[in-house]
């Protein structure tokens, strides 16, 4: 029987010594019961946990009222995330997000991908900059993609003035913009680069290039989602009180 891929978002104990694991994989998020996974002596506990790839199969009959996991076997352990604190937290602020956003996306197989990417790069080389690019392009993929091209007013494409955060894109210096207007060059450029290039173009190298503008589009990113989605991390406002 061949098995299925997914990645370990979140546990919980479950009745003393289970677990109920949340998890995404090509057909979404879905809420695993992994029985005994919370005892040590359990063939199952040494898997059964967050930031976890693995390869498993469940069993939709019994009482309950969510799969059992009948067998699994890890695929990647993501060790380096585990162990290595800001990589841990740049994790948990990624995985926070597919949590809470991931239902409102119709491409679960392209969502479960590209988070396996990022947390492949994030464990075996360390830059802020991959937790950045998983938030510039999670919103293409919640379809409130920022528009660089042209004037979201009058679609001009040139003497674009700046980015305008309530209209989601660029205004030309002919049309009105709003107050959150953010007319850095440098820093948009930088967002545009990150947000446009494929994950195959942007290794370790070519981001080590880009300015060091981590801030301002991390400010950026947090009004962008407080904005079109009504969304701030849980996890990152937990990691700020630390
Ligand atoms: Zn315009």
């Amino acid at each position: 029987m061949e098995l299925k891929e997914g990645i370990i978002l979140k546990t919980q104990i479950y009745q003393e010594n289970s677990k109920i694991l949340t998890t995404i994989s090509e057909s979404g998020l879905s809420t695993i019961l992994a029985r005994g996974a919370a005892s040590q002596k359990s063939h199952n506990y040494g898997y059964a946990t967050e930031f976890t790839k693995i390869a498993f199969d469940v069993s939709e009959k019994g009482s309950h009222s969510f799969p059992i996991m009948t067998q699994g076997m890890i695929v990647n352990n993501f060790s380096q995330i585990k162990t290595d604190l800001p990589r841990l937290k740049d994790a948990m602020i990624i995985v926070d997000s597919v949590l809470q956003l991931g239902d409102h996306m119709d491409d679960s197989a392209t969502l479960y991908h590209f988070l396996d990417e990022i947390l492949s790069r994030i464990n075996a080389e360390y830059t802020p900059y991959y937790l950045v690019i998983f938030r510039l392009k999670l919103l293409y993929l919640l379809g409130v993609g920022p528009i660089f091209s042209k004037c979201v007013n009058c679609e001009a494409t040139t003497e674009l003035y700046g980015f305008d955060l309530i209209n989601g894109g660029m205004i030309c210096s002919n049309c009105p913009h709003s107050d959150v207007t953010l007319v850095n060059h440098e820093v948009i450029e930088s967002i545009k680069f990150l947000y446009l290039t494929k994950m195959a173009f942007l290794t370790f190298e070519v981001i080590s290039k880009v300015p060091d503008k981590i801030m301002e589009i991390d400010n950026f990113l947090n009004a962008y989602y407080q904005h079109f989605l009504g969304y701030s991390s849980r996890a990152e406002k937990i990691i700020k009180k630390l």
